[in-house]
């Protein structure tokens, strides 16, 4: 039966056969089209939830983008109905007389084909043939019903199967075991494997159920090698067989932790946010790092799944899902379902079909894309730092703020909601201070340990003392070097990867920019290649400089890589490991690092942002933040905002325990205001003086921004699309509207790239902003400028 949600065939046009969705079901003949027959529903259940659509048109409508473009977005490539198109012969077929169809030979010979090869896909009857319009060669066929389509989806989706190994012959049949043992002989190798298998299934115990035994775990177990086994195989005495593993029921992890008990503050914590709920849906919770915030969640997410409720648990970086998830599978065991984007598709289409089968309480600890996710009944939605710009996705549409999109999901299932920062979003802040949500405070650390002590260290005035060694100031070095000898742990933060991020000839200054972006390539020592970071083109790096000729071109400027490596030569016989995109391209990776670096395995830690965000190490007494100028200096309105809440977030990781932590901020620019509050952990000062900035400028939250990008292959049409869409939106928007100008990077990937800014009112409806902008573009179409442009929108940009 055709469902909301269902997938269904629809055919357009002359050609396509489209996979669609149903949205609505309803009996009201549309005016003004001709309605388009549902060829085929392709699942007996609804691969999407109502909710989900919901909260699909709502991202497209605010934030400028196409329900598809959502939907690409928020559905694994697995389930998505991207799929092909068979034909075969409809058995049932039964030729009218007076029908007017006659066969061409073109079409008899498409028959013959298909009575050959039963289902066929378009491409294949188009290659068997070399007829190139072969759809409107069958489409005749098809609608006579001779031939009938069928929309298979093509199995991107792969069950997990392992290998499994049985006895050829039931359990109890002595006999037939005995003659094995004679089968084999003298082989000890093969002995070895039955005795293990025996063993580990648990075959002489008579009462206890079967157990299954899967090949690498016989193998590991009896030592031995694929070949025997294969020898077992072959003596008829084994057999192999693949079974779907099914990654949640094999999950019999035991609750080892029952939650921890709250402290007295924490406790009073928890009645204010329930209590809090009562009155705002939108609770903040703003508690110093290390305040334990998580397990104030964990005894939340608690009561949640005792009410029978589903919780959305959203944290703003992979490397956090897995500390967390050790955490919480402690007490939540098989409850807890974990989402990210390294996960394979499969993994990720088990999680999808396991939720969309059950309405059981269980918790999902995803980032930013498991807001798509098809909850049957959510009771309770966290958002963990929820400053976080990684929740707002850059690149491609939708681009859209998970954190506020699973606000509006919440809202959806009438579930509440709790934000969780250290450091709120001056936004967040702006509206728990205004009574919009509600706002819950703790601003002590666990068991009392204290904030860490942070000093600003001023790198130009020390190096004219001949301070500074390296990327290392002598205080920095003298505190990494205590921390090492009283066997603690050292996080070192620099917010750029790579070996040296600049690379110049020192003869005639000549430096390599990449091919098709306007930004300096970064030389990456291991790969011995200079890369962008925009686009990822790569290069070897030139033995003579191309532009002069000589022998002179020097790598400077500090990325994680040569931090890394000049650390390892520095704190000799300490453990150096670096987190980063490059050391971290898939999820088991993250998991080592971080778990070795828990374990006091290493004792430095050197990384990008990845290391700033929620990780919880008891053992690490100092953190180093080896440059701060890049963050202080970023030419726009988020400027002091990113580098606040970085800085604090980077500074929380120290002295987590009872040990007090320092953090060391080097910087030429040690007057910064943002500075001075990160010195003082002021939240407070910080904000009134980021807010009133704001307001003087009308800024968010103030006001609504809006980014318009144009992208051309070329720079000219680029620059004059931009000036003839801007006259049109003043035409509408008046002085709301700014630009245009060229962004930070002006090119990137081939693209040149101009930018205008809207800045609309705060309570201003999308919705009718999209409907203005729509008719912009509408009386600015036929320009060949704006034709070859691409045009898209960064709706709330972090
Ligand atoms: P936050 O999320 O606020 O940074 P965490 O929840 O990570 O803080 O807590 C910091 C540390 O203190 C963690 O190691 C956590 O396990 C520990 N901790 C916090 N509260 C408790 C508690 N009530 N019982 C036991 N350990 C706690
Ligand atoms: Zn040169
Ligand atoms: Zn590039």
């Amino acid at each position: 039966m055709v469902q909301i949600g269902s997938r269904v065939l629809v055919q357009f046009g002359k050609k396509k056969y489209y996979t669609a969705i149903v949205e609505s079901l309803h009996s009201t003949a549309p005016k003004g089209y001709e309605v388009k027959p549902i060829m085929a529903l392709l699942d007996a259940i609804p691969v999407v939830r109502y909710p989900q659509l919901k909260l699909w048109h709502w991202i497209a409508d605010y934030y400028l983008c196409t329900p598809g473009e959502v939907y690409k977005a928020a559905v694994p490539t697995g389930l998505k109905p991207e799929s092909e198109t068979f034909i075969s012969i409809n058995p049932d077929y039964e030729p009218d007389e007076s029908s007017p169809f006659r066969m061409t030979e073109r079409q008899a010979l498409v028959l013959q084909l298909l009575q050959q090869k039963k289902r066929m896909r378009i491409s294949e009857i188009e290659a068997a043939t070399d007829y190139r319009n072969v759809t409107a060669i069958i489409n005749p066929m098809l609608e006579i019903g001779m031939l009938e389509i069928d929309e298979k989806v093509v199995e991107h989706y792969k069950p997990k199967k392992i290998s499994f190994v049985e006895l050829t012959f039931p359990r109890g049949d002595n006999e037939r075991l005995h003659e094995c043992f004679s089968q084999i002989g003298r082989s000890r190798q093969q002995e070895k494997t039955l005795v293990a298998y025996l063993d580990l299934s648990g075959w002489m115990n008579q009462r206890g159920e079967l157990r299954d035994v899967s090949k690498q775990q016989l193998l590991d177990t009896a030592g031995t090698t694929p070949g025997v086994l294969r020898a077992l195989v072959d003596k008829g005495i084994f057999r192999v067989v693949k079974k779907t593993l099914n990654r949640f029921a094999t999950d019999t992890e035991k609750h080892t932790r029952t939650l921890s008990t709250l402290s007295e503050a924490q406790s009073k914590v928890l009645s204010e946010l329930k209590e809090g709920w009562q009155s705002h849906s939108i609770q903040l919770l703003h508690g110093v790092t290390g305040s334990g915030k998580t397990e104030i969640y964990t005894h939340l997410i608690d009561t949640v799944l005792r009410d029978g409720n589903q919780v959305l648990f959203l944290v703003p970086e992979i490397s956090l899902t897995t500390q967390l998830s050790d955490r919480l599978r402690k007490v939540f065991g098989n409850k807890l379902l974990v989402y990210h984007s390294k996960f394979s598709d499969s993994e990720r289409v088990d999680i999808w079909k396991r939720l969309l089968s059950t309405n059981e309480p269980l918790v999902v600890l995803g980032v930013r894309s498991s807001v798509f996710l098809p909850f049957a009944r959510l009771g309770l939605v966290i958002v963990d730092e929820e400053h976080e710009s990684s929740f707002k996705q850059y690149d491609p549409a939708p681009r859209y703020n998970a954190r506020d999109a699973a606000l509006v999901l919440a809202q959806m299932h009438g579930a509440k909601s709790l934000l969780g920062s250290a450091t709120p979003s001056i936004e967040t802040y702006y509206k728990a201070s205004n009574g919009k949500y509600g706002l819950v405070t703790i601003s002590e650390r666990f068991e009392g340990a204290t904030l860490p002590e942070v000093e600003i260290v001023d790198m130009a005035a020390l190096r004219k003392k001949k301070e500074v060694k390296g990327i290392l100031s002598s205080p920095l070095r003298r505190r990494i070097l205590n921390a090492m000898e009283n066997k603690k742990q050292a996080i070192l933060f620099q917010n750029r990867r790579g070996f040296a991020p600049v690379v110049v000839c020192d003869q005639c200054g000549w430096s390599p920019k990449c091919r098709d972006c306007d930004v300096s390539l970064v030389y990456h020592k291991n790969l011995d290649l200079l890369r962008c970071h925009y686009c990822g083109f790569s290069q070897q790096l030139p033995k003579l400089c191309p532009a002069c000729g000589q022998n002179s071109i020097r790598t400077f400027g500090y990325g994680t890589e040569r931090i890394a490596e000049e650390m390892h030569k520095e704190f000799d016989g300490y453990r150096v490991a670096r987190m980063d995109l490059d050391t971290t391209r898939n999820k088991e990776a993250y998991q080592e690092i971080i778990e070795e670096f828990a374990r006091h395995e290493t004792d430095i830690l050197v990384g990008t942002q990845m290391v700033s965000k929620g990780l919880d190490f008891g053992d690490v007494t100092i953190v180093g933040v080896l440059n701060a100028d890049t963050l202080l200096n970023f030419p726009d309105f988020r400027s002091n905002e990113r580098a606040f809440n970085m800085l604090e977030q980077v500074a929380g990781r120290a002295g987590r325990r009872k040990e007090k932590g320092s953090v060391i901020i080097q910087t030429v620019n040690p007057a910064h205001e943002v500075l001075r509050y990160v010195k003082a952990h002021d939240y407070e000062g910080y904000y009134n003086n980021e807010i009133s900035d704001r307001s003087r400028y009308a800024y968010p939250p103030f006001t609504k921004v809006i980014v318009i990008y144009m992208k051309n292959k070329d720079a000219v049409a680029c620059d004059r699309a931009a000036v003839i869409f801007t006259m049109a939106l003043r035409k509408v928007f008046g002085e709301r509207v700014l630009g245009p100008e060229k962004p930070f990077v002006s090119r990137v990937a081939t693209y040149y790239l101009q930018s205008i800014m809207l800045k609309v009112e705060a309570g201003a409806s999308m919705k009718k902003v999209k409907e203005l902008l729509r008719a912009v573009i509408a009386s600015i179409a036929s320009e060949p400028d704006i034709k070859s442009s691409v045009i898209y929108y960064d709706v709330d940009p972090v």
